[in-house]
């Protein structure tokens, strides 16, 4: 008779107890893995695919309202902390490093954004822009906020004219922050 020596694999998700069954590669060799439940398995396929196709343009504007991206990945960030000071973090792409020596534009931490005025960060807001941004960006938004708020286009409303008098001085500050 043969008696099944199954041992229990806690999931790898630091705040999880259940069972890891399934297998999640940790680097690109595949020569190490992970073993995550069910939930946490996809949550972490996803996390790693979230940014994969993506442009940096895309991943900053997923990124710029707080840091959101960190919500969307299983705390991503926290987690990979506890992992980090456990000695358990296995970074093949450097990501976490970037992040937290704050170089890598992806992950730009909050406090490494430039002292702006109240005015630039106005006119950001207008243009729902986030620091750092391309000149390409600010003329998308630009063109797009010209087309709805020009005052021809509203048939002279003194708003529309004091707003689109706004957009034209924001855009004039922010040219010069690109
Ligand atoms: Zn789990």
């Amino acid at each position: 008779m043969v008696i099944k020596d199954k041992v229990f694999r806690k999931c790898d998700h630091p705040d999880c107890q259940k069972e890891g069954e399934y297998r999640a590669p940790k680097n690109r060799n595949l020569d190490d893995y992970y073993w995550f439940c069910l939930q946490h398995v996809s949550e972490y396929n996803k996390s790693w695919d979230f940014y994969k196709g993506m442009s940096i343009d895309e991943i900053e504007a997923e990124n710029k309202l707080d840091m959101t991206w960190h919500e969307k990945t299983w705390k991503f960030g926290v987690n990979l902390d506890k992992l980090h000071k456990q000695g358990n973090l296995d970074d093949p792409f450097q990501i976490y490093n970037d992040y937290m020596k704050g170089n890598n534009s992806f992950f730009k931490k909050h406090n490494d954004t430039p002292k702006l005025s109240i005015k630039e960060k106005e006119a950001l807001t207008l243009f729902g822009l986030s620091y750092p941004f391309s000149k390409e960006d600010l003329k998308k938004k630009y063109k797009v906020l010209v087309k709805k708020h020009h005052p021809d286009l509203n048939a002279g409303s003194k708003e529309a004219e004091e707003k689109f008098k706004i957009i034209s001085a924001s855009y004039a500050i922010l040219i010069k922050k690109c």
